[in-house]
């Protein structure tokens, strides 16, 4: 099954897609963390991503369209795929519909994720992730912090802020583009009957565990 993960930042797209991928088997495909290891690992690719993701703009469809297609074909995605992260635009959903039929399959489950956005930017600031490229473990300051401070639960190695949320400036940006061109891809998937809206909020008690349990057993779970 093909699955998208859609919503905010700071609504724990993330956190749903990781805990989907363990009950599944199937991959998640963050291309957040796929630019990120590139650019940990200083590739060429990695480079000229970093220009648009330090400030918080989207990296050009060149550059993530062929790299979403090649992850999609590799074997380990032949089951079943979490995307987290792409499709950002209606260009992009268009692609994927593309590149999904070339492969006699499309897609069957879109998540969407709502969170107040009063709680949206204190998500994002106490955000921290692991700094082990393997592990990427994500927590959260005050809703879901690691047994020692700064360091990760799962292995031991460094928590880190991302750049790009330790800057309020990016942050907003990022915020503006998700609702000028990302939202838009709600109505699409609405109009294919695949999406299901869910809201992940502390003010109701509802976190990303939550909703990944409700969908797994009404959506996937056969
Ligand atoms: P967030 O959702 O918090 O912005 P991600 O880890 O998903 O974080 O993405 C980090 C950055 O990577 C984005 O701000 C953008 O620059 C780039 N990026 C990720 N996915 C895409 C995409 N589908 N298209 C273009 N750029 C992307
Ligand atoms: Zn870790």
């Amino acid at each position: 099954m093909v699955l998208i993960m859609l919503g905010a930042q700071g609504t724990g797209k993330g956190t749903v897609a990781g805990i989907l991928n363990k009950k599944t088997g199937w991959p998640q495909i963050s291309t957040g963390d796929i630019f990120r290891k590139h650019i940990a690992e200083k590739t060429e690719l990695g480079v000229e991503a970093n220009k648009y993701i330090a400030s918080g703009n989207l990296v050009p469809d060149e550059i993530t369209i062929p790299m979403v297609k090649a992850r999609l074909e590799e074997e380990d995605a032949k089951e079943g795929a979490i995307l987290d992260g792409f499709p950002r635009t209606l260009a992009q959903a268009q692609k994927l519909d593309e590149i999904l039929a070339e492969q006699n399959r499309k897609v069957e489950l879109v998540i969407n994720l709502t969170t107040p956005s009063e709680e949206i930017i204190t998500r994002i600031l106490n955000r921290r992730v692991c700094s082990n490229q393997a592990c990427k473990a994500t927590y959260n300051l005050t809703m879901h912090p690691s047994k020692v401070e700064g360091i990760c639960d799962k292995c031991g190695s460094k928590l880190v802020q991302r750049e790009d949320d330790s800057n309020a400036e990016s942050i907003q940006r990022r915020l503006d583009i998700y609702e000028e061109k990302t939202k838009p891809l709600v109505d699409f998937y609405n109009n294919k009957g695949v999406i299901t809206t869910q809201e992940v909020s502390e003010k109701i008690n509802r976190l990303g565990q939550d909703v990944a349990e409700e969908i797994y057993e009404k959506y996937i779970k056969k």
